[in-house]
């Protein structure tokens, strides 16, 4: 009979350890964990401090009782390993108990980033004393303007509390573009949170606040590893069978470097499907099937009162920053047809490689049906499909779900159009010398533009024509469409244009760039 042990008990352990039972009855399993809860909802904290799951042991999955029961699992918390011996293949324990092992499992997790004296969110044991540490308190700051950051910020709202967000960066939600950014910030403030941008903490003393929270990043496990002489990087480095540089000895979840899809390039995706699936899969390659991890996309999602905020791949700013020639799209579509009720826009944005064709990221906000939509483009890049393909993705519709004309395929539309020669031209370049056109409306011409633009309606163009002279023209209406419209029309006319990409709404959000 083998055995496995299994250090880190949550996410990417425990799918490994039930998956191991699965396939073999035989194996003897012992999972090792150092806090006092195996399994439980990392991902369901933040909303416990607001009541919104009431009931602490709604985040308490499974106890070790209950996995002995079904799984037949050996699990130890409040168990920590403290070294590995791998010539003897042994793990030793903080209580001076030494497990032998024929396979080993890490899954350590990674530990938030410390600010001397502030709270931090990761287990259970911080969740009661985050609790504790609120009770009563009427003000609280978060540093970090992040995923986990964001979420606390909005429970602690939703109790009542005054609350502060302090970000060291230029913006919240650091993955997305900075005019995505912009969305997520303004729903922040409109629910009165303070978000202060560009600034560090150096000394929690000096806020005037009841409660401190830092949720500034997570950093790798990987002390244990590095122990042992096993190789890391940022991460515990892995193959693609999840192999570490000893044969017997696995890796999986946070602790871990993965590849990117995009550029096969090392990457920390600390992401808890990312550490599920591979945890899974970890159990499959053990257990003697022949299977490999895929590369990672960095999908993700997270919720800002009331608004989803989802994003997969590269942003527009990393894929600048790698060198590649980049063609961007925005657009604000409904998340199903205007006439039927309750229509609200979708925020979003494709980030292509213009020599390939290859999505190379996608991010949107929206009230509903973001979230559909990332997995869409999360979906169709996997499958390798390219920004042209998703004008003919075959997508399920009706009034309330959708549009005949889905956001994905009027992006996969857009995206058609520049390839076949159609200009646009982003928000930050509309400083470079453009005429500016705006085709909207009178009323909305007056409500707010683009400081300089001249206003022709997109129905007057072709009594108008005359006035389109010079040869750097540029028109621009809400969101790209009447603009798409207007330049089509002129450039049947024989006057080459370029329509704004997004419309005046992107540029906007971008803060007048
Ligand atoms: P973990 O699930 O963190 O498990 C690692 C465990 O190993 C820990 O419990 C730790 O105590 C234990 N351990 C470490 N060292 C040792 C040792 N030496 N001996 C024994 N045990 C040890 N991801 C999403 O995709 N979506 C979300 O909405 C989301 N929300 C989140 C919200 C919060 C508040 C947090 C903290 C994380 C969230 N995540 C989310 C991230 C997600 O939880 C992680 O990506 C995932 O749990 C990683 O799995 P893992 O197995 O690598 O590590």
């Amino acid at each position: 009979m083998s055995t496995t042990v299994i250090i880190g008990g949550v996410a990417g352990g425990m799918s490994a350890a039930t998956r191991l039972r699965r396939r073999d009855e035989d194996m003897e399993i012992i999972v090792l964990e150092a806090s006092g809860h195996v399994s439980f909802a990392n991902c369901g904290l933040p909303y416990h401090l607001s009541g919104t799951i009431p009931g602490r042991e709604q985040l308490l999955l499974q106890t070790p009782e209950s996995l002995k029961a079904r799984f037949n699992l050996d699990v130890r918390v409040n168990t920590r390993a403290t070294s590995i011996d791998r010539t003897n293949q042994t793990v030793t324990t903080d209580a001076g108990e030494t497990f032998h092992y024929d396979n080993l499992i890490l899954s350590p997790g990674a530990a938030p980033i410390q600010v001397p004296g502030a709270l931090t969110l990761r287990n259970i044991e911080d969740l009661d004393a985050m609790k504790e540490a609120i009770e009563g308190k009427k003000s609280a700051t978060i540093i970090g303007g992040g995923f986990i950051g964001l979420e606390v910020a909005e429970n602690l709202a939703k109790r009542g509390m005054e609350v502060t967000v302090i970000e060291g960066g230029p913006q919240v939600m650091a993955p997305l573009d900075p005019e995505m950014a912009a969305i997520v910030a303004k729903r922040l403030t409109d629910n009165g949170v303070t978000v202060i941008t560009n600034t560090i903490v150096n000394d929690i003393s000096e806020l005037d606040t009841d409660v401190v929270i830092a949720a500034i990043g997570v950093r790798p496990a990987i002390e244990l590893a590095q122990q042992a002489g096993l190789a890391t990087n940022r991460g515990i480095i892995v193959d693609e069978q999840m192999r570490t540089s000893d044969p017997n000895i696995y890796a999986v979840g946070d602790a871990v470097e993965k590849r990117h899809a995009n550029d096969g390039e090392l990457t920390l995706v600390p992401l808890a499907q990312t550490a599920n699936r591979h945890g899974r899969l970890v159990a499959d390659v053990i257990t003697g099937r022949a299977t490999s991890a895929k590369q990672v996309l960095g999908t993700a999602v997270v919720g800002v009162f009331g608004l989803t905020v989802a994003t997969v791949g590269w942003a527009e700013k990393t894929a600048r920053a790698q060198g590649r020639n980049v063609r961007v799209i925005h657009l604000h579509p409904a998340n199903h047809a205007g006439y039927y009720p309750g229509a609200s826009p979708i925020h979003l944005k494709l980030v292509v490689d213009a020599d390939t064709d290859a999505i190379l990221g996608a991010q949107a906000i929206g009230e509903d049906g973001a979230d559909k939509r990332i997995d869409i483009i999360a979906t169709a890049m996997r499958g390798g499909l390219t920004a042209s393909d998703l004008a003919d993705l075959e997508l399920a519709y009706a009034p309330q779900f959708g549009s005949a004309k889905d956001p994905i395929n009027m992006v996969g539309f857009i995206n058609d159009n520049i390839v076949g020669g159609e200009k646009t031209v982003q928000y930050h370049e509309v400083e470079d010398g453009w005429t500016l056109i705006d085709v909207r409306t009178p009323t909305e011409h007056h409500n707010g533009t683009i400081p300089g633009a001249v206003n022709i309606p997109v129905d007057e163009i072709r009594d108008r024509i005359d006035e389109f002279t010079g040869d750097k023209i540029l028109v621009f209406c809400q969101v790209g469409q009447r603009g798409h419209t207007a330049a089509s029309l002129l450039r049947n006319k024989g006057i080459e244009v370029a329509n704004l990409d997004g419309g005046y709404l992107t540029w906007s959000l971008a803060g007048g760039a």
